[in-house]
C-alpha cells in the first residue's frame, strides 16, 4: 500500500546542510501495523512527512497504491490527504475554537458530505473511540487522552486506508498511552486499517506486525514481532492473561 524508494531528504539551514534521510527503501502492505522506532533525530518524523505527502523528498519516490505522490497536483494531493490517509500527531493538532464533534466532522464536510450525515457519523466515531458524550467540549476542556481520542476519531472521518501517527502517545501518561495504543490496535484488527506509527513507546512493539528501526537517516533493520529481542509488559501481556482465562 506504501512503497518508499531511495528517499533522501536534506534541510539547508543557512550554511549547514542536515541530511535527515540518506536513502530509505521500505514497503508496507495493506493491513499491517508498522512502528518506526529509533533515537531522537534519526529521521522518523521526516520519513512520516514523506509518506504522508506533507513534505517532498529531495530525491527518491513515495508510492501510495502504486501512485507516485510527487507527481500529484495540489488538488490530487489534497484529495489523498483528505480521503486516503488519517493523521495523528503528538500534540493532537485539534482546532481549539471548534468542539470535539466539529473537529471530527470538518474533514467530512470538506469531502462533500452533508452536515446531517457528517454529524451522525461524527457522533458514531466519537463513541467508537470512547469519548462518551463529550461531543460539545472544546479541546481545552478535555484531558490529553480525550483530545487524542478526538484526533483518532478525526483521522477516521473519511474511512482512510492508512493512519499515520507521529508519537501518538508522546504527550500522554503511561496508562492513557496504553489506551490509545489499544484503540489503534482495535482499528487495525477490526477495521483492517494500515497503521504506521513513528514512536518512542516500547509498548507499541506488542501490537506491531513489523518494527522499522531507523538510525541516522537510514533503515537499520526491520523485525517482525516474533523476531523482536525486546519484550515489554503491558498491553500484549494483558492480552495473554485474558486469553488464558
Ligand atoms: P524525534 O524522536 O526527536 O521526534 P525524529 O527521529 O523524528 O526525532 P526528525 O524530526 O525526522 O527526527 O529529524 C531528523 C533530522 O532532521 C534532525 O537532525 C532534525 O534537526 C532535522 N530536521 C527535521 N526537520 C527539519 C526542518 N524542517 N528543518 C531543518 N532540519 C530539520
Ligand atoms: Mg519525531
Amino acid at each position: 500500500i506504501v512503497r518508499v524508494v531511495g528517499v533522501t531528504k536534506s534541510f539547508t539551514m543557512g550554511k549547514v546542510e542536515v541530511r535527515a534521510l540518506k536513502g530509505v527503501d521500505l514497503e508496507i502492505f495493506a493491513g499491517e501495523y508498522i512502528s518506526i522506532m529509533g533515537p531522537s533525530g534519526s529521521g522518523k518524523s521526516t520519513l512520516f512527512n514523506m509518506i504522508g505527502g506533507l513534505d517532498k523528498p529531495s530525491d527518491g519516490k513515495v508510492f501510495i497504491d502504486e501512485v507516485d505522490i510527487s507527481q500529484l497536483d495540489a488538488y490530487e494531493l489534497a484529495w489523498l490527504r483528505n480521503r486516503k490517509i488519517g493523521y495523528i500527531f503528538q500534540t493532537f493538532n485539534l482546532i481549539p475554537v471548534m468542539s470535539a464533534l466539529e473537529n471530527v466532522t470538518l474533514p467530512m464536510t470538506f469531502a462533500g458530505m452533508n452536515a446531517d450525515d457528517a454529524q451522525d457519523k461524527g457522533i458514531e466515531l466519537l463513541r467508537l473511540v470512547g469519548l462518551g458524550e463529550r461531543f460539545q467540549h472544546k479541546p481545552l476542556e478535555l484531558s490529553g487522552g480525550q483530545q487524542q481520542r478526538v484526533a483518532v476519531a478525526r483521522s477516521l472521518a473519511n474511512d482512510p486506508a492508512i493512519i499515520l501517527a507521529d508519537e501518538p502517545t508522546g504527550n500522554l501518561d503511561l496508562t492513557t498511552g496504553e489506551e490509545i495504543i489499544d484503540l489503534l490496535r482495535m482499528l487495525s484488527q477490526e477495521r483492517g486499517v494500515t497503521i504506521i506509527s513513528a514512536t518512542h513507546d516500547y509498548k507499541m512493539l506488542n501490537v506491531s506486525d513489523r518494527v522499522v528501526w531507523v538510525r541516522d537517516g537510514v533503515v537499520d533493520r526491520i523485525e517482525r514481532r516474533e523476531e523482536l529481542k525486546i519484550t515489554v509488559g503491558g498491553i500484549g501481556g494483558k492480552e495473554r492473561v485474558r486469553n488464558g482465562e
